[in-house]
């Protein structure tokens, strides 16, 4: 049976980072265990059909249980990061005290050290003018003459050549994503990957773990660092007996199309490159708390967001190459869970609140504006009874679980700090049981997290060498 130092479960935003300073000083005695497959640029095709059930947790078909949200996740060598949008933000300011609020005290100075180090690594970078596409652009435009706050995202990517397929994995090793970038340098470090292998549950020995494993039998490590993502850190807490759950929270997402005369084929060029922010609720702003983000999407996806049957479905797919889209990012104040269903599958509950659906009710009202004002003839709202509006909806639109599109490719929480974990992300009442992952976040921090996830995870993993 094969004994480690440390044994980091998933290698994604978390894993990685944290795999890679625990290789720098333990070399061959770390070892990632990771369920997906370590897939190369040759093998990501850029075809949706293969593509999206080989990389995506459940085939891409993981949801709340009543089917209100879909939730996005990435089942990979580098995790969700290997079919994300590249995007990086900086942890907002405000994180120090909203976590303080769960007994989190967020040493910003250290934080902020460690961004430092990810943002290299990552070679994070503003993404140039002149690779805005065609449908970012118009985002861009509504939100100049109307004086909302907007600007050039920043992304992971080198050489990008504006392929468009971001979210199957990049074919050409542009993007930055853990798997080209942290994981490589944890193997040169000495750590070992044992990928395509699925931590089934894990039991104490000694002071030390046992991880019971489906392809590699049983694993031993004197110390577990687990970093599975959302959905999956609480779920192999749970199959181990191991408090955990609660606490989960979603960026909610819909989206909303400005329809334009002239031909866009959104699908061209970055998917996500321009925000607007005028209506968040960090780096000082005071919005009602969500971030804008244009998005375009290749055509299988595009097809199945829309909430549309028959005849409707095929006008909105009749105006494909037209449509600009945006996202919200709505820092969500609902709080969810993940408990265990039969045969240990993970059920997760999230309620749809007032509080919520307020704003995404305001974002549709606000891209309605924003598209008309960039030259739209008509907006696409992702809703099942108002959708092709010529004037912003109103306040009566009804927002009913089920009866909008609504889906979350940054959950949080379920090992949350200050109460799974403590305040750095040792499990409580556990010996050497370490999460470092979106999991360990008390509270939905409103942007885009790889960057605050990786960053937390590298301080992780200091206090592990440390000792401490
Ligand atoms: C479509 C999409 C677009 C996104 N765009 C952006 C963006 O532009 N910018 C940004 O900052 N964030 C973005 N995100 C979110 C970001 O990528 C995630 O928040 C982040 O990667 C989460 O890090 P994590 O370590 O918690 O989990 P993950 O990165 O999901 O990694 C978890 C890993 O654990 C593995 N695993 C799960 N269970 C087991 C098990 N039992 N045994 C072994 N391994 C296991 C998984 O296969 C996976 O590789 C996006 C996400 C998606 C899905």
């Amino acid at each position: 049976m094969s004994r480690f130092k440390a044994i980091v479960i998933g290698s994604g935003a978390g894993g990685a980072p944290a795999a890679h300073r625990l290789a720098e000083q333990w070399g061959d005695g770390v070892a990632i265990v990771e369920a997906g497959k370590h897939l190369l640029a040759r093998d990501l095709n850029q075809s949706e059909r293969e593509m999206v059930p080989k990389i995506y947790a459940v085939a891409g078909a993981q949801g709340t249980e009543d089917g209100s949200v879909s939730i996005l996740q990435g089942r990979a060598v580098g995790g969700s990061t290997l079919i994300n949008d590249a995007i990086c933000f900086r942890p907002p300011p405000e994180l120090v005290d909203r976590w303080s609020a769960y007994g989190v005290k967020l040493d910003w100075d250290a934080l902020m050290t460690e961004v430092a180090v990810v943002e290299e690594v990552m070679q994070v970078s503003e993404i140039p003018r002149t690779m805005i596409n065609a449908a970012n652009y118009k985002l861009g435009l509504g939100a100049a003459r109307l004086g909302w706050h907007g600007e050039r995202l920043h992304h992971n990517s080198v050489g990008c050549v504006q392929c468009g397929y971001r979210h199957i994995g990049c074919s050409y090793n542009a993007k930055q994503s853990m798997n080209l970038s942290f994981v490589p340098k944890a193997l040169a470090a000495g750590a070992q990957l044992l990928a395509e292998t699925r931590a089934l549950s894990l039991s104490p020995d000694g002071d030390g773990w046992t991880v019971h494993t489906d392809t590699q039998g049983d694993l031993k490590a004197d110390i577990v660092v687990v970093c599975a993502g959302v959905v999956q850190t609480p779920r192999l807490l749970l199959a181990s007996g191991i408090e955990a759950g609660s606490g989960v929270q979603l960026h909610l997402s819909t989206v909303a199309w400005g329809d334009f005369d002239e031909v866009l084929d959104p699908y061209n060029g970055i998917p996500m490159s321009y925000g607007v922010l005028e209506f968040a609720d960090v780096y000082g702003r005071t919005g009602p708390g969500y971030v804008v983000e244009g998005i375009a999407v290749q055509p299988v996806a595009f097809s199945v967001q829309p909430m549309a049957e028959g005849d409707a479905t095929e006008e909105i797919l009749a105006r494909y190459r037209h449509l600009a889209g945006a996202l919200s990012l709505v820092r969500s104040k609902a709080r969810g869970s993940i408990r265990l269903g039969p045969g240990n599958r993970p059920v997760i509950d999230y309620p749809t609140i007032p509080e919520d659906t307020d704003r995404l009710r305001h974002f549709y009202q606000r891209m309605t504006e924003l598209y008309l004002a960039a030259g739209a003839k008509r907006v696409l709202l992702a809703h099942g009874t108002e959708r092709w509006v010529t004037k912003p909806p109103s306040d009566d639109l009804p927002m009913i679980a089920g009866g909008f599109y609504q889906y979350a490719a940054h959950p949080f929480g379920g090992a949350c700090r200050g109460t799974t974990t403590d305040a750095d992300g040792r499990v409580v009442g556990q010996k050497n049981l370490w999460v470092l992952d979106g999991s360990a976040f008390p509270e939905a921090p409103g942007v885009n997290p790889q960057i605050t996830i990786a960053s937390l995870a590298r301080i992780g993993a200091g206090q592990i060498l440390a000792g401490r």
